[in-house]
């Protein structure tokens, strides 16, 4: 096998296929497909991944592969494959699939850097330019964008007075510590023991002991020796140190009580015996446990994973980023121990490879993670759980536009394994499923504890306004709040933040700050009286007159923790309060800090965003408040009923969970919505056919498929254009079963520079789809090249904005 054919790491149209390269004599039978390797390509040096290996190629001249980055590969045959199935249905680049697969630490990273083409060419440098070059040939391409030089330094490189330079790094090596071992027979060690000075004789006698190596740090911790008598060893040769491969355990100063099973409940029986048989028979099937929230899903998880795992197999546990809570991951680590991999954000990003190569070495059976856990490159699937099934943040909103539940669902049916969903309101799209017969439903109809569902009452917001109450809580929320302190009970509040901002705006002549590179208003942060842009980052210090009138009415609105928090401790002034939201918990640890002293009751309220709704379970907390339950109603999307629906049902679950009986309290603006009223009444049956109704007479799923296409440009009419064009391409080569619609310019109609608008595909069934969007691509990647044009396709768009 001579020719390797690369995947090249520059994700664009025009690179988006396998390169065929020489292997040199050294690396003949070495490289495999799913190695990564660096390659010339024109100028540059690149990453990439071999996706096969072969005798010829028809290409003359083939360059020869630089370097192998890997002793064995990193992404195995149905990685490999898994990775063009999603360039198929995602309609992704091939080398964004491959790296969506690998922690960040292992994905290609350059030091990239322009570099002065000729002294005698410095003076061509554009005058704004020069000074980053004063002295040197080289400077980094962060510095360039930093100082908003990235135009002008372009336009070098096309006069070929700079060019761009690419430097090929790891980011986060492997973690190695010293460790002493012994280098001769231990026969000749005892022997020279006698003969040694007693610190010297200490360390070899310690390392005859053990019978293997010890890290220099067990040494000196143990021994209490200094470095002198291990070198005097090393010198003569009686022990060697080498560098041993450690892994950076997130846990490492954590104990976990080790759980016994509970006996199971009727019903958790019945579904465990379901999925169990299904793990044993290696069959795929996707099965819907439908549970009300506290009715021991987990559990049951726990014990089909024990099922997989007797079978000697492997499995894999998906949870929302937002509920991987340390409650959760303690309760797998107490049952599972050593054999779990954790993968979350909250881990560095050395700490997620440690995680990663744990999985690839099989080292460990079962991993717990957010989204891209669903990747872990296990060879022998038992099963795959995703718990709170109907979260968005399963599905992935850059490329590869991937949904967690597919990509389970497609690696399930290869290793010929059970997909277990959990949700206690699961989406439209899978119920509907269950419904149909095409996913089994198993269902969980109660609590645990005995005590059922908690008693919700909705308050209406324009009564109390009514009644001359101004204030952000309600009468009988405060009342309810007041009799916990009394009793020394918890309560958990939650402000619902998504799609509600704390804008600035002007009282005299309405004026809203907005971020200058995306269409939306600015959140103010009360630290250093900032306001920042949630899109892209923007942030600017808070203006003390209007920038259009110059009045000084100029304030926010619009209601943030910070001032929900304020407000509480002058109404309660005893109240301790602990708030989260992304202020208080952006430091590692930070959100488990936070949580254990509630645990602890250090804390009366626990205030928070919709980071507070999930996975929480404190015996002590016998009421919860939703601030604002309607914030979210009022978005551009089509699921914004569901999406509230779930919210208040989750958050609702978070009362009463152990002796104590609980209660909500849902402040709102619109008591009449379907969404309230039935979250209220803990009715999801009711609400699903409501909103079937609602979605059939409008076209959405799960009655009908959607594409979203967006366009986008710095002019807007050149935006315009594009989508335009695109759906006048669509409209002529999709059949007439499918609608498309638009264009029009987007709910945020701006972002990050650009205008953007967007047209959509709704179909029932459209065999010509995926060909006739790679066209669309295909003809618009050409006028992203002279125009600037950025087009976009979300194959299944969760975010409607
Ligand atoms: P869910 O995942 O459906 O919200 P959990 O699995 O968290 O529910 O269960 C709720 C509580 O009930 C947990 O504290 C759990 O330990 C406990 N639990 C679950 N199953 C049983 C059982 N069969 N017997 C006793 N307690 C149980
Ligand atoms: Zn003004
Ligand atoms: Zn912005």
């Amino acid at each position: 096998m001579k020719v390797a054919s690369v995947i090249v790491d520059v994700p664009s149209r025009q690179t988006d296929r396998p390169f065929d390269y020489w292997i040199p004599e050294r690396w003949r039978g070495v490289i495999q497909p799913g190695m990564r390797v660096t390659v010339p390509f024109g100028a540059r040096r690149l990453q990439g991944f071999v996706v096969d290996v072969k005798d010829h190629s028809d290409i003359k001249q083939l360059k020869p592969i630089e370097h192998v980055l890997d002793v064995v590969p990193v992404l195995n045959e149905e990685l490999l494959d898994l990775g063009r199935h999603l360039m198929e249905t995602t309609l992704c680049f091939a080398i964004s699939a491959y790296q969506a697969m690998l922690p960040a630490a292992m994905r290609a990273k350059y030091e990239k850097t322009l570099r002065l083409t000729d002294e005698e060419k410095r003076e061509m440098l554009p005058d704004e330019v020069k000074p980053l070059f004063a002295g040197r040939t080289e400077a980094a391409w962060k510095e360039v964008e930093a100082a908003g030089l990235w135009r002008a330094a372009q336009k070098a490189v096309q006069q070929g007075v700079l060019e761009a330079v690419y430097k090929v790094k790891e980011k986060a090596g492997k973690k190695t510590v010293k460790h002493a071992a012994i280098a001769i027979p231990s026969e000749q060690a005892k022997q020279e023991l006698g003969s040694l000075p007693t610190r010297q004789k200490e360390v070899l006698s310690f390392l005859l002991e053990k019978g293997q190596a010890a890290s220099v740090a067990e040494l000196q911790a143990v021994l209490g020796v200094s470095s002198a008598p291990l070198k005097a060893l090393v010198d003569k040769g009686f022990v060697v140190l080498n560098d041993v491969e450690v892994y950076r355990d997130p846990y490492e100063h954590r104990t976990f009580q080790p759980s016994e099973p509970p006996v199971l409940t009727r019903a958790q029986e019945a579904a465990l015996a379901k999925i169990a048989a299904s793990v044993r028979a290696g069959e795929h099937r996707t099965f819907l446990l439908y549970g009300v929230t506290g009715s021991g899903k987990t559990e049951v998880y726990m014990q089909a994973i024990d099922e997989a795992l007797r079978q000697g197999k492997e499995a894999i546990v998906l949870v929302p980023e937002i509920s991987l809570t340390p409650q959760m991951v303690e309760r797998f680590k107490s049952r599972f121990g050593s054999k779990v991999a954790v993968l979350h954000s909250g881990l560095s990003v050395g700490e997620k490879y440690d995680e990663w190569r744990k999985i690839h070495r099989k080292e460990v059976q079962l991993v717990v993670g957010a989204r891209s856990a669903v990747f872990a490159p296990f060879e022998n699937l038992g099963m795959i759980i995703i718990d709170e099934e109907h979260e968005t943040s399963y599905k992935q909103e850059e490329m590869p536009r991937y949904h967690a539940r597919d990509v389970a669902i497609y690696r399930a049916r290869r290793h010929s394994c059970p997909v277990v969903l959990g949700s206690a309101t699961p989406s439209l799209e899978t119920f509907a499923r269950a419904a149909k017969g095409v996913y089994e439903l198993l269902e969980l109809p109660e609590r645990i504890s005995d005590r059922g569902l908690p008693d919700v009452h909705v308050v209406d917001m324009r009564e109390e306004l009514r009644s001359g109450n101004r204030s952000m809580f309600s009468r009988r929320l405060l009342d309810e709040l007041r009799r916990r302190l009394e009793r020394g009970e918890q309560a958990v509040l939650l402000l619902n933040r998504r799609g509600y901002s704390t804008f600035v705006m002007c009282r005299s002549c309405g004026y809203v700050i907005r971020c200058p590179h995306c269409d939306i208003s600015l959140t103010y942060h009360r630290a250093g009286e900032r306001m920042k842009c949630h899109y892209c980052g923007h942030e600017e210090p808070l203006v003390p007159r209007c920038p259009s009138c110059g009045s000084e009415h100029i304030r926010f609105f619009g209601t943030g923790t910070q001032k929900v928090e304020e407000e509480l401790t002058r109404l309660l002034p005893k109240a301790r309060v602990i708030r989260m939201d992304v202020d208080t918990t952006g430091r590692k640890g930070a959100h488990e800090e936070l949580l254990s002293r509630f645990a602890a009751k250090e804390a009366d309220i626990l205030l928070g965003t919709q980071m507070i709704a999930k996975g929480l379970d404190f015996p002590n907390v016998t009421l919860v408040g939703v601030l604002a339950a309607d914030t979210m109603l009022h978005l551009p999307d089509f699921r914004a009923a569901e999406k509230t629906f779930q919210l208040l049902t989750q958050v609702s679950g978070r009362a009463g969970r152990h002796e104590l009986p609980g209660e909500v309290i849902i402040q709102t603006y619109t008591p009449d919505h379907y969404s309230i009223e039935l979250a209220a009444r803990h009715d999801y049956r009711a609400f699903y056919q409501r909103e079937m109704m609602l979605r059939k007479a409008h076209g959405y799923p799960p009655y009908y498929y959607l594409t979203l296409i967006t366009a986008a440009h710095e002019e807007a009419p050149a935006a315009a254009k594009a989508a335009e064009k695109i759906a006048a391409y669509l409209r002529k080569h999709l059949s007439h079963e499918a609608a498309v619609l638009g264009p029009v310019a987007s709910p945020i109609a701006r972002l990050h520079d650009r205008y953007r608008y967007q047209c959509m595909i709704k179909y029932k069934r459209e065999p010509n789809l995926t060909a006739v969007l790679k066209a669309v691509i295909d003809r618009y990647q050409a006028d992203a090249a002279h125009g600037g044009v950025m087009v976009t396709i979300d194959t299944n768009p969760y975010m409607m904005m």
